[in-house]
């Protein structure tokens, strides 16, 4: 018998009163995650932050198994409900680096969670778990799947989380859809750029000044390879992506030159080696493999015979979109409506998500958490806990609506 639109309000009202009630167990699943320092680089404590969560999931009734394809990267798969297709909450358990330990120590301040993880993302797996226990305890019963998902490896787009479970074929290919908490601060990423980061080295051969004629300055190599990405940059900068995001200047496309630079020994001797990091982010318009083979034949075209050059791809991922106007998009944006009484907002990622693996595999995937990214890297990490827990209710209610 279809739902009515009474049963699924009152519905609505009992899952909004079940994690009211559940807040300080939301918090405290966050703080204890918080508390195991799963630093990614270089990628510590995997082990233990998934059998913690494996724990949680398992006194939340979630059925739960632990995978680990990638052989040192446990990833959790918490599910509720049988058969039918998949919804999935997907979250990281990794967190870059701190800049102090006691970030390690979390503590709630002024209605705020303080702690490396706390908006990137571990506030979020805690808040998509227990968004799952209140439709349970509401007496949902989904027409099909919500399955929360907890990777490793997402800080360094590193190949032990959801690029494993890809790769092993674990993530349902028909799933009707994948959100994830990354800091959006509320509003919905639908779509991220492309990214390749490379290390160019051009090798020449060293020479006192004196006898300078003996030596090739890599120095001089290196001017020419980047004077021809500079040029390359005047095309690229004056593309602009369809897609929101603020202010204006970032909706070009970025090649950012120079962001490490090293090479030479001293002023007076000819430079045998100059390097320059190249970091190029591509609007989801773009084709990413013309313009990752346009950088890479601007190198080559500009070295001149005789000249070494090294290139080093340090990482590449390629864009995503997903419409806002398809079912997920909808059904997001009606749930956000709901709980923040305000229109949502769609727009493109400034970095790299993981919507992009799920997207590859043709499953439309967003990105909505209640954290900042100002701060999600930063030295003063926190989230709101009233913004958690609306969040929370932002994703059961787009589960009823997707699964009912
Ligand atoms: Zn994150």
């Amino acid at each position: 018998m279809p739902a009515t639109r009474k049963s699924l309000n009152d519905l609505a009202r009992r899952v909004s009163r079940q994690l009211k009630r559940d807040t300080a167990d939301i918090v405290s699943f966050a703080s204890e995650l918080i508390a195991i320092p799963s630093e990614n680089p270089p990628g510590k404590t995997y082990d233990r932050c998934a059998t913690y969560i494996a724990r949680r999931l398992r006194e939340l009734d979630l059925r739960v198994r632990t995978v680990n394809p990638s052989g040192d990267g446990p990833s959790v798969i918490g599910t509720f409900g049988e058969g039918g297709r998949a919804l999935y909450f997907s979250g990281h358990y990794d967190v870059v680096p701190a800049q102090s330990e006691s970030q390690f120590e979390p503590v709630v301040r002024k209605g705020s969670l303080h702690g490396r993880g706390a908006a990137d993302m571990k506030g979020g797996i805690a808040a998509m778990a227990f968004a799952i226990r209140a439709l349970a305890t509401a007496g949902f019963e989904p027409a099909g799947r919500l399955v929360s998902v907890s990777v490793p490896d997402e800080e360094t787009s590193g190949p032990r989380g959801t690029v494993a479970l890809a790769t092993a074929g674990i993530i349902e290919r028909d799933a009707i859809g994948m959100l994830t908490m990354e800091p959006t601060g509320g509003e919905v990423w639908n779509a991220n750029r492309g990214v390749i980061s490379m290390r160019v080295t051009v090798h020449g051969r060293p020479a006192h000044v004196g006898l300078h004629f003996r030596g090739r300055n890599a120095f001089r190599g290196m001017l020419d390879v980047a004077n021809a990405l500079v040029m390359l940059d005047t095309e690229i900068s004056a593309r602009r992506t369809g897609f929101h995001i603020r202010p204006e200047a970032a909706r070009r496309s970025v090649l950012l030159l120079g962001g490490e630079l090293s090479g030479g020994h001293n002023f007076n001797v000819v430079p045998d080696r100059a390097s320059f990091t190249i970091d190029r982010r591509t609007n989801p318009e773009e084709d990413f493999d013309r313009e990752r083979d346009r950088l890479l034949a601007a190198i080559d075209l500009a070295t001149q015979p005789g000249v070494g050059v090294d290139v080093e791809i340090l990482q590449q991922g390629r864009s995503a979109a997903t419409t806002a106007r398809g079912a997920l998009g909808r059904a997001l944006g009606a749930s956000l409506r709901n709980v923040t009484g305000r229109a949502p907002r769609f727009g493109l990622c400034p970095g790299v998500l993981e919507t992009r693996h799920y997207a590859a595999l043709g499953i439309p995937a967003m990105a909505c958490g209640p954290g900042l990214l100002s701060v999600s890297h930063g030295p003063h990490e926190f989230v709101s806990v009233p913004r958690l827990v609306e969040c929370a209710r932002v994703y059961a209610l787009t589960a009823i609506r997707l699964l009912s």
